[in-house]
């Protein structure tokens, strides 16, 4: 089956071809029925799919090779970016937190995304990473069913929710929020891969690799709230739009969980890999 992959390339969505290595722009393979702008599409999702479907027809020079640098975020102006916390038992653990009985639900403003291969500049000496599954709402709604949950999701992509623990803990409660939406926190893609085309979609593979250590690895059925349960919960409060961003947690193994600590330090390489969705990297300065 072909999976849609929707991209950013120069602000033009884009469609990645199977192989990887190379894309169509979505408005000119369209002949200009779709539009060329990342978050409309978003809202075209099926239409995407089915022209995703075509590809297979495409002529060798419908095509541009894929320069992964060149990318940037894939979802650029999302009107909501929901984050859950404590969302991975080992990770409540690490953190000494019990475990949540409710989803535990933060923003992460809009202001702080960041391209797949985006630098990131540190703030202080306890900038942390933590990889994230990241779910794309499609389809709008209030009041959504666990059951009819998938529906409303465009795809999926690789998250980073990079965080400033000092700041995040600098009162008593911790805020979240802030801590999480420095310049370039907020680095998601490489590009949006169709949820309903994933026979995988809610057992993936994460790793996170700092400078080339794996300092977490999991698979996301060790999550607590799955993504149908999260859509259902937040639906249940706030209307979701497509384009919205939900950020699914992390597991454990953070740099402020681990003994001795270790946060993240000019130079060190980011690799955020989700089997079937692709790669973060984001160096830090
Ligand atoms: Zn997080």
């Amino acid at each position: 089956m072909v999976s849609a992959r929707l991209g950013c390339v120069d602000g033009r969505a884009i469609l990645v071809a199977d192989s990887l290595d190379k894309y169509v722009d979505i408005e000119k393979f369209s002949g200009g029925k779709l539009p060329s702008e990342p978050m409309a599409c978003i809202e075209l999702w099926s239409e995407v799919c089915s022209l995703a479907a075509s590809l297979a027809l495409a002529k060798a020079t419908d095509f541009v090779p894929l320069d992964s640098n060149k990318l940037d975020c894939p979802v650029p102006r999302p009107r909501q970016i929901f984050a859950i916390g404590i969302n991975y038992k080992a990770h409540a653990a690490e953190m000494n937190h019990g475990l949540p009985k409710e989803p535990l639900v933060f923003t992460k403003f809009p202001s702080s995304l960041n391209s797949p291969f985006g630098q990131i500049n540190l703030t202080g000496e306890k900038c942390d990473y933590e990889a994230e599954l990241v779910a794309i709402i499609a389809k709008p709604g209030r009041n959504i069913s666990v059951a009819d949950a998938w529906s409303h999701v465009a795809g999926l992509c690789v998250g980073q929710d990079f965080s400033d623990r000092e700041l995040q803990y600098a009162n008593t409660p911790p805020q979240f929020s802030l801590g999480k939406s420095r310049a370039g926190f907020t680095a998601i893609g490489p590009w949006i891969t169709d949820a309903a085309t994933l026979s995988t979609r809610a057992n993936l593979e994460m790793t996170c690799r700092v400078s080339g250590e794996v300092m977490q690895n999991t698979q996301t059925d060790d999550m607590i709230f799955e993504v149908p349960d999260i859509v259902s919960y937040l639906s249940g409060i706030c209307e979701l739009y497509a384009g919205d961003v939900i950020y699914t947690g992390t597991p454990s193994g953070v740099g402020a969980g681990r003994t001795p600590q270790r946060f993240l330090r000019s130079g060190d390489i980011v690799e955020t890999t989700i089997q079937d969705l692709g790669t973060l990297i984001n160096i830090c300065k």
